[in-house]
């Protein structure tokens, strides 16, 4: 017999508690005030508080802050940089060179440096005030629907208390199942619920395939001496070294409040070599003499990963079904040509929230009323920025100078380029197989030299990351096949989620007669979901864990 869950009712259920869907309650809640409609909304965040899951560069766009709190600054936004001064290089092995004449899209004048954790923490307060009822430390684990298995009618919260083979531990407490007329999902990117609803309701078939690129970020406290190349440069970006031209990704470094800075590295996860590592990448990069200049004599203060989607406008999903929509980087609304989603993110909650507002009114939750959304979507400046770079992700892994031709031709043509769409490849599908099997080392050697202070190996970066989880609970990461791990993968790629995770989850042991035996650390998981997406067998599944364990980010 099934278990009794207790039900919560609620008009409309928000699952994530970023950026799109703070500002799509705040909206919601100030637009149901104008109306003097009393509605009953709850948000779900998995993460021990709101924005200690949040991580991102962050350059914020203002445009949709504006339009949803015109006195934002009198409300306590917490800002590091008013104005943002741009600095964009081309890193060689030893050298650099400024690049002079930038896109409009690259330039920041207008934007704010902030930390996404402490954002979300201030719009999840605002959100409360308004009366949504804001639950962290809940994971949404199932998707509920109807009857006929076609609309969707909430969501079920993870049980806590489950030991590691799912017995109940003394404290367990069922999850709840959270009902609603609309169901909200931003959960970020690869969110685990959206997966689930992809399969069943079929919302990204006929879309290219989403594709993510990794990011490691840290905070660094620097000594009072140093600066920026110039002195009133707030931001620097940078590509080339150590990637080169032939795989995607690049640097920022962004000053942030007092002597403080946030450093981070981005990698393209269509990568094809097995043997690469992002997270080595990440360190060659801080060691630039560019770089290490502005670092230099530092302390780490905070260490992140995160995924961010890289697809935009042609992988985005259907926004509404019956009962439901999806916002934000679920829904792939991240302008990769800027490298900036937030205020996408933002906009694409509070045009749900109108949509929301108006069912609600008409007490019709069809996907014929909810897709009045995507009609919203199409219509707003989300559409005229994605539109503009909807083949520039696959421009970027052109490889050597076909990149910047190809930038060039979809610049000068409003995105066109030479073909469009151009297509796209799933990220688990690039990396190339070993040439010589026999050769590849069994682990990457570590090539950079440590100090435990600024440079730091992965272990000590992810206890700066606050990272922790209950052990005792079932593992969240399934394999559905452990026997490919130490035969094919390991044989074809050198088992290559032992480098792609940031976070040492994944580790190759050796027993006493020498056999090979991959061992998880899912304890160590960041959330940043790149081992789903890039396991070149799609062996990996990422479920949510029990609710409140992770990182818990603050500054990043
Ligand atoms: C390194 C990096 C640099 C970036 N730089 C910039 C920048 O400079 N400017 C910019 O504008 N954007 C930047 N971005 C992108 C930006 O951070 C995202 O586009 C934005 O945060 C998307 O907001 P969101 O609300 O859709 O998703 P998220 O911010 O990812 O929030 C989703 C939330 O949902 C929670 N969640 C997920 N699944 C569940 C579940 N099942 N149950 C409960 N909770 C769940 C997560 O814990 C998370 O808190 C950057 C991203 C990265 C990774």
């Amino acid at each position: 017999m099934g278990e009794t869950r207790e039900q919560l009712e609620f008009d409309v259920l928000f699952v994530g508690g970023g950026p799109a869907n703070l500002a799509g309650a705040i909206y919601l809640m100030n637009m149901a005030q104008q109306a003097g409609k009393e509605i009953e909304v709850c948000l779900i965040e998995k993460a021990e508080s709101i924005g200690s899951h949040s991580l991102s560069g962050a350059i914020l766009d203002p445009v949709a802050l504006k339009e949803l709190m015109p006195d934002y600054l009198d409300k306590g936004c917490p800002i590091e940089q008013a104005e943002c001064r741009d600095e964009f290089y081309y890193l060689t092995p030893g050298g650099k060179l400024r690049v002079l004449y930038t896109p409009s899209y690259m330039h920041n004048s207008g934007c704010h440096i902030i930390s996404l954790s402490k954002y979300c923490l201030w719009l999840g307060e605002l959100a409360e005030a308004l009366g949504v009822m804001v639950f962290p430390g809940f994971a949404g684990t199932e998707v509920l629907y109807d009857a006929d298995g076609k609309r969707i009618i909430g969501v079920r919260t993870g049980d806590k208390g489950l030991d590691k083979d799912g017995n109940k531990r003394p404290n367990y407490e069922p999850g709840v199942d959270l009902m609603a007329k609309v169901t909200v999902f931003g959960e970020g990117p690869k969110g685990s619920l959206i997966r689930e609803v992809g399969k069943k309701l079929g919302i990204f078939e006929g879309k290219m395939p989403q594709i993510f690129e990794t990011a490691i970020k840290e905070v660094i406290e620097v000594p009072d001496s140093n600066s920026f190349p110039s002195p009133d440069t707030t931001v620097v970006h940078s590509f080339g070294y150590p990637l080169g031209l032939n795989t995607k990704g690049g640097g920022f470094v962004y000053k942030m409040k007092g002597n403080r800075v946030a450093l981070g590295f981005v990698v393209g996860l269509d990568y094809e070599a097995p043997l690469f590592e992002p997270y080595q990448a990440f360190l060659s990069f801080k060691k630039h003499p560019l770089i290490a200049g502005i670092i230099q004599g530092g302390k780490v203060l905070q260490q992140g990963a995160k995924t961010l989607p890289a697809g935009g406008f042609y992988t985005m999903p259907r926004l509404a079904v019956d009962g439901a929509v999806f916002v934000g980087d679920s829904a792939a609304t991240l302008n990769i040509q800027r490298l900036k989603g937030v205020h996408t993110a933002m906009k694409s909650g509070m045009l749900a929230a109108e949509t929301i507002i108006s069912a609600l009114e008409q007490g019709d939750f069809s996907s014929a009323t909810l897709g009045e959304y995507e009609q919203k979507v199409a219509d707003s400046w989300i559409n005229t920025e994605l539109y503009a770079a909807r083949n520039f992700s696959q421009a970027l892994s052109q490889k050597g100078i076909a990149k910047f031709v190809t930038i060039g031709a979809q610049y000068l043509s409003g995105g066109r380029g030479f073909s469009d769409p151009m297509p796209i490849e799933d990220d688990s599908t690039t990396l190339t197989k070993l040439q010589n099997a026999s050769a590849a080392p069994a682990e990457s050697p570590q090539t950079q030299d440590l100090d435990g202070k600024l440079y730091l190996d992965k272990l000590t970066g992810l206890y700066l990351s606050g990272t922790s989880h209950e052990e005792n609970q079932p593992c969240h990461l399934v394999i559905p096949d452990k026997n490919l791990c130490m035969t094919e993968c390991y044989e074809t790629y050198r088992s290559p989620c032992t480098r792609f995770c940031p976070a040492q989850v994944y580790e190759l042991e050796e027993d006493a007669a020498g056999s090979k035996r991959l061992k998880l650390n899912p304890s160590n998981c960041l959330h940043c979901k790149t081992c789903e997406i890039k396991d070149p067998y799609n062996n990996i599944v990422w479920t949510c864990p029990e609710g409140g364990g992770g990182p818990k980010y603050s500054i990043v």
